[in-house]
């Protein structure tokens, strides 16, 4: 879509707006002629204390405009993010003209929704004010506004158990036993990877050692610790069993306040009784398990090796092994999927009676197989009957959301959400998703992140993001952790405020 902008800046918002609501068109910044089809024309000035901002768009041929007008007031700082949300508002209600569409999340393009509930909260609104916000000025589904109230509420709640000094780690293993066809992740499977696993673990294990001896001279407390990947589980039980230990070991009483410790047990064909047992006599308290679908035939276009069988026994052995709480993912959407397979898969899911359950919407990654291939994927419709069959579903076995976010180029830009029964929450989901404490990452494509939520302040740090790369540049993590340890040498002397998301 062509665009033309006049009298601001906000390229940005714009932009996002339009990959948000035209999937497909990509901006394009060449002068609009007679007879194209897809162009829009953003304007805006101010007069008397008031933004006055016009959109002219057309699309496939028809146009509309589209007059807005708000208050500008505050602050610079203020009134540029007016300025923003008068020009996005503009462009979505154009749009909305144009269309006769308002997506579930209606004018919001970023990753967490339900931050400007949690925001709301911590300014003193109430939670019918807050829910008010996403639905009257965001142009949010009051069904999605309402799940956004709950999940925001969490995150809320969690902030208010959170010291100044205490972060979560997060340990990556990016290897996997095969790839997805929906991923687009740098995950390495193993049978091409085998002769960099042993490397990789003595790198991760001498980055966590630094890592832990530097938490413990920063005085930091570990609340949670999660380890993802890729699939943690294509370690044999020997490497878990080392990385856990050194971990441990490493952190020594930096973990005094750790209530929480994750091991994504990801793909059902990595799950052995063995490593359950290293898992458990390591006090992991959640696993978990990530079919992703139960029906067969979706296994295997998505690339899984592995059966409805094989998932079946990968739960029971789990059971068995007695973890504290164990999730499942699923993913609506996935190639060759019906809203009847997902919903026999959800009734399976529900059928184990785990305490947790998330419920993806596909992704369409660049790089994924599903784009290069061309894989037949369920439509919009399909995915948002998949989604509207979920939350009932879960609700009335007992669950509710606690954490969700959104990503780029989602089928019928819906979310991802993790459901919990009462307790089960994953306090890292919060904490990550939220940005509610920093994050001290180990591991190839491991991102850092310092946050002094007092401040609004996150600052990142990036590991090498091959496994190659990551075994050959030990300096390069070391001096991120050099950074995370002078972040917290900065705030000593500081008087942190609360945690405020
Ligand atoms: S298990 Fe996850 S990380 Fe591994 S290939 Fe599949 S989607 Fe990618």
């Amino acid at each position: 879509m062509k665009l033309e902008f006049h009298g601001h800046d906000e390229r940005y918002t714009v932009e996002q707006s339009l990959l948000n609501l035209f999937p497909g068109e990509l901006p394009v910044y060449e002068p609009i002629q007679p007879g194209d089809h897809s162009w829009a024309v953003v304007s805006c000035r101010e007069e008397g204390g008031r933004l006055l901002v016009s959109t002219d768009l057309c699309y496939d041929g028809e146009t509309t405009t589209f007059f807005h007008t708000a208050a500008l007031s505050g602050t610079d700082y203020d009134q540029e993010g007016q300025r923003r949300h008068a020009v996005g508002t503009c462009f979505f209600q154009a749009y909305h003209a144009l269309t006769g569409n308002t997506p579930p999340w209606g004018m919001l393009t970023g990753v967490r929704p339900d931050k400007l509930v949690t925001q709301a909260l911590n300014e003193g609104k109430t939670p019918d004010e807050a829910r008010a916000l996403l639905e009257k000025d965001y142009y949010v589904s009051p069904g999605r506004a309402a799940l956004a109230l709950e999940t925001g509420t969490a995150a809320f709640e969690a902030a208010k158990g959170l010291g100044p000094r205490d972060i979560a780690v997060y340990i990556g293993v990016p290897f996997c036993p095969t790839r997805c066809a929906y991923c687009s992740f740098v995950s390495q499977s193993v049978e091409k990877s085998f002769s960099l696993v042993d490397p990789y673990v003595d790198a991760l294990a001498a980055e966590i050692e630094a890592g832990g001896r530097m938490a413990r001279e920063a005085g930091l407390r570990v609340r949670a610790m999660y380890m993802g990947g890729g699939t943690p589980t294509t370690l044999t039980a020997p490497q878990l069993d080392r990385v856990l230990t050194v971990f441990e070991t490493a952190f020594g009483s930096a973990l005094d306040g750790c209530g929480e410790i994750t091991v994504e047990a990801g793909r059902p064909d990595t799950i052995t009784e063995e490593k359950l047992a290293v898992l458990k006599d390591h006090g992991v308290h959640r696993i978990s398990v990530n079919p992703q679908t139960m029906e067969e035939a979706v296994l295997r276009a998505i690339g899984r090796r592995h059966s409805p069988g094989d998932i079946q026994n990968a739960m029971e052995l789990a059971a068995r092994t007695g973890f504290p709480h164990i999730n499942m993912d699923l993913i609506a959407g996935l190639p060759e999927d019906t809203a009847e397979g997902f919903r026999r898969s959800l009734n399976r899911c529900l059928d184990f009676g785990t305490d947790n359950v998330t419920v993806h919407t596909l992704a369409l990654k660049k790089g994924s197989r599903i784009l290069l291939e061309g894989l037949n994927i369920p439509s919009p419709q399909a995915v948002g009957e998949m989604l509207n069959y979920a939350e009932p579903a879960l609700r009335q076995a007992g669950y509710e959301p606690y954490y969700l976010y959104r990503q780029k180029y989602m089928s019928g830009s819906f979310e991802n959400i993790g459901w919990t029964r009462p307790g089960g929450a994953c306090l890292y989901n919060i904490y990550i998703m939220s940005e509610l404490c920093s994050i001290l990452s180990f591991g190839a494509g491991g991102s850092t992140k310092m946050a002094d939520p007092a401040r609004r302040l996150i600052r990142r740090r990036f590991n090498p993001k091959y496994p190659k790369e990551y075994v050959e540049r030990p300096e390069k993590t070391l001096a991120n952790q050099a950074d995370f340890s002078a972040f917290y040498r900065e705030l000593n002397g500081k008087e942190p405020g609360p945690c405020i998301p």
